[in-house]
């Protein structure tokens, strides 16, 4: 799939899957010097391969006849200073509900450390300035995802279908936390908690084969 294809299916799927709103939300994969970006204004579900701008690294528009996004700058600025290779924004609902009451988004549950551990909100700046960019980049270091502060969530993966997947699985850590704040005090797994999860991980137990 050519990275604008993959704009459309996984557009249409964060349509499918409410985890964005009409035009709200944008995605973006790159290749070498070159990203291929949702644009600017376009329903997600509704894109075609031709409609989605290309730009490179430093900001210029390659191909394409319409805007890319007004998000593209803090794109860019993540691709400058981690290794992905696709980002992931959105408003889901209960990112958002995070990213608007808290500072961030504690580790209740241990698939957390799949994006890093505690989820950092960075601090509010106005959409598509380079303000938000370095924001949301500082929340991202070391980490695969954050959330913006009154604004949404923001995710990153060496592919697209990785960025895609640690968005929903933002957002459910989200609910599950939100949804857990209604009926009583979640209790937030320790270090030692989570220590002891990456050490199973790495040594997963191998069951013996019967003689
Ligand atoms: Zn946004």
């Amino acid at each position: 799939m050519s990275l604008r294809e993959q704009l459309c299916e996984y557009g249409r799927r964060a349509v499918e899957l409410g985890l964005v709103i009409g035009t709200s939300g944008n995605l973006s994969v790159r290749q070498g010097d070159l990203v291929a970006v949702t644009p600017s204004g376009a329903a997600l579900d509704k894109l075609t391969p031709e409609m989605c701008p290309i730009v490179d690294v430093e900001g210029y528009l390659v191909e394409g006849e319409l805007q890319p996004s007004s998000e593209t700058p803090m794109h860019l600025a993540v691709y400058e200073t981690t290794a992905a290779q696709a980002v992931v924004h959105t408003h889901s609902v209960f990112g958002t509900v995070v990213a608007t009451t808290m500072t961030e988004l504690p580790p209740v549950h241990y698939n957390a450390l799949l994006l890093g551990g505690v989820v950092k909100v960075a601090e509010y700046a106005t959409y598509g300035t380079p303000e938000l960019a370095a924001n949301v980049r500082a929340a991202l270091e070391g980490k695969q995802a954050a959330l913006m502060a009154n604004h949404g969530g923001v995710t990153i993966g060496a592919t697209l279908e990785q960025a895609f997947e640690a968005t929903r699985l933002l957002e459910w850590l989200c609910e599950v936390y939100v949804r857990g704040l209604g009926v009583g005090k979640p209790t937030v797994l320790t270090e030692e908690q989570l220590a002891a999860v990456v050490e199973r991980s790495l040594n997963p137990p191998r069951f013996p084969r019967r003689p």
